[in-house]
């Protein structure tokens, strides 16, 4: 079952953006600034051509229109070189933050408690990266920025459209409630809508994928029938979802272009009248109508973005939401001086209310080896991450010389136990990046002496570029038993004295699989391993055994001891031997 991961609440969203403006308010309000100038620049184009009609109509020289004609010119260059050192900065400073929530974001995921990263799994966590990051880029980078030059655009034209003339801006209004109302409608319905469609087009195109990818076994099932149905119903569902959106559009745009050029018409025709009777002059209309013009352009965009910025908000929510996860570890700074490792009445739950651990108690000796056998589901695997560290206790304590594990830095902790399983991941970058991430301080020496203690020397000096090959995604193919020397090798840089082993070779091939277990074993010498085991033969092997049942260790002792006393390994080595048990020791 996996947990998901926490979203942050509105105000906490808020709160979070509220931060990041007044991280940025010296270059977001020198941006705002030069955006303001250049707007104001822009509306003296209105004012003066309002200026030019009424000294035609009064037959003023033609210098003094002349004149006015040049400042008009004037002011349209000014805007030009303004608006472009504004743009120019309002990008650079989207680019800026979005790196710094980023950044942020990365560092938090790295920060992730371990034991939640296991719960909750890596898809929610894939998906805030991705989806939620990109919404998230769009939003920082584009959508503010414009939603701000739109609205002061916006303010400043329908300011200056009241100083040209007030009388006759009041025409204006006529707009507003049919935008507002048309926005609104539209922007309660969008948001369904549009994940709907998405989420069709997702369904559908899984649908032809997989039946593209299965085309053997639809045919060998004779299944054309009921995959072609399956395709036509998904058809029909992406139908219905586009047609709802298209709809949604056909009335919103014709709904907003309209209410664009209302307030043109109306401002003409109550301009007429307030000339007509003596309360305005032609130029003050002119320019008020040229006002109401200039303004469609801003609150197009304003509109158009508010949307956007709803699926940034929601985004930054999931994105914000997951430094709310609790640490689960307290360190404390003590350091341990011993390599013995106690757990004592060790419970653990990943449902409250439902212990699946119920007080196991457990002193590994320095050293040994010891196997844990038992029925699937009965704690082994939890076990072993709580004797690594990775999951903090519900009640009880996991400690190493005295110190709990979760009072353990993580690179401390990793020096004292780790946990080694199937995955394993080669991330891109050189070879020496790869391993290096367990020793940051290594030499090149202490990096070939650990490849070379996990049997990989030979390959790794066989790379075109040594320990300088670039590896992981993109890079230097390496196969999945290189990929486990990699893990394997990095286990010996760290060189914690203590090893849990869960299933650590068996997804590989069995020659790949025999060569690992050399290399393997290089890695266990003279350490402590507590072994997840699958098969009876590492049971067999080890020096102690500790058969887990039902979240209890129920039988604790040598191979020979737990045979000889006859109970359930007796039973688990005798028919998996296939001969009794007496017989089958040696
Ligand atoms: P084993 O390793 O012996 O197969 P596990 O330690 O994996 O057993 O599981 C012990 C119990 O805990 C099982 O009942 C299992 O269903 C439950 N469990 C394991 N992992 C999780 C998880 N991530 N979330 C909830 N329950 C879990």
């Amino acid at each position: 079952m996996s947990t998901r991961l926490p979203v942050a609440t509105p105000p906490e969203v808020r709160t979070e953006a509220g931060k990041l403006f007044q991280e940025h308010r010296r270059p977001l309000s020198i941006t705002l600034t030069l955006h303001v100038l250049a707007a104001a620049l822009g509306l003296a184009g209105p004012f003066l051509l309002g200026r030019m009609v009424d000294g035609v109509i009064e037959g003023t020289s033609t210098t003094r229109i002349d004149l006015l004609a040049a400042t008009l010119a004037a002011f349209i260059v000014a805007q030009a070189v303004l608006t472009r050192a504004a743009i120019q900065r309002s990008l650079v400073l989207g680019e800026r933050v979005f790196a710094q929530l980023r950044e942020t974001f990365i560092a938090r995921v790295l920060g992730l408690p371990l034991s939640t990263v296991e719960r909750a799994g890596t898809g929610d966590l894939v998906a805030r990266t991705t989806g939620d990051i990109d919404a998230l880029s769009r939003t920082v980078r584009f959508a503010v920025p414009e939603i701000l030059v739109a609205l002061v655009t916006t303010v400043l034209t329908l300011a200056a459209a009241v100083i040209a003339g007030p009388l006759v801006a009041a025409g204006a209004i006529v707009g507003v409630p049919l935008l507002y109302a048309g926005t609104r409608w539209y922007l309660k319905r969008a948001r369904a809508a549009y994940l709907w469609e998405r989420a069709s087009y997702a369904t559908l195109d899984g649908t032809v994928t997989e039946t593209v990818d299965g085309v053997r076994t639809v045919e060998a099932l004779d299944m054309a029938d009921v995959r072609i149905q399956r395709i036509d119903g998904d058809l029909r569902e992406a139908f219905a979802a586009e047609r709802r959106t298209l709809f949604l559009r056909s009335v919103w745009f014709p709904t907003a272009e309209l209410s664009y050029v209302l307030p043109v018409v109306a401002t003409l025709a109550w301009g007429a009248w307030l000339v007509s009777a003596g309360h305005a002059t032609v130029g003050q209309v002119a320019a008020v109508v040229l006002y109401m013009v200039q303004i469609v352009d801003p609150v197009d965009r304003l509109v158009s973005w508010l949307d956007e910025l709803q699926v940034g908000t929601s985004s930054l929510a999931r994105v914000v939401g997951v430094a709310k996860v609790p640490n689960d570890r307290e360190p404390s700074g003590r350091s341990p001086a011993g390599e013995d490792i106690h757990a004592s009445d060790v419970r653990y739950s990943y449902v409250d209310g439902q212990d699946v651990l119920h007080g196991v108690s457990l002193d590994l000796r320095p050293g040994e080896r010891l196997a844990m056998v038992g029925p699937s589901g009965a704690g082994k695997s939890t076990l072993g991450r709580l004797l690594a560290g990775i999951h903090p206790t519900r009640a009880g304590s996991v400690e190493v010389a005295g110190v709990p594990l979760v009072d353990l830095e993580l690179d401390q902790l990793r020096r004292e136990v780790v946990l080694v399983t199937q995955e394993h991941h080669v991330f891109v970058g050189t070879l020496r990046d790869n391993l290096a991430l367990a020793a940051p301080s290594a030499t090149d020496d202490e990096l070939r002496q650990a490849l070379d203690s996990v049997d990989a020397l030979a390959w790794a000096d066989a790379l075109p570029e040594g320990l300088d090959t670039v590896v992981g995604s993109g890079g230097h193919p390496v196969g999945p038993a290189q990929a486990q020397q990699i893990a394997l090798a990095r286990i010996v840089l760290a060189d914690p004295h203590t090893l849990v082993l869960d299933e650590a070779t068996s997804l590989l091939d069995p020659r790949a699989a025999r060569h690992l277990e050399r290399s393997l074993s290089a890695v266990l010498h003279g350490r402590t391993v507590v072994a997840i085991a699958h098969r009876l033969h590492t049971a067999h092997d080890a020096d102690r055994v500790a058969v887990v049942e039902n979240g209890w260790i129920s039988e604790l002792g040598s191979h020979h001891e737990l045979v000889e006393h006859g109970e359930a390994y007796a039973k688990l080595w005798e028919s998996w031997h296939g001969r009794p048990a007496q017989e089958s020791t040696n």
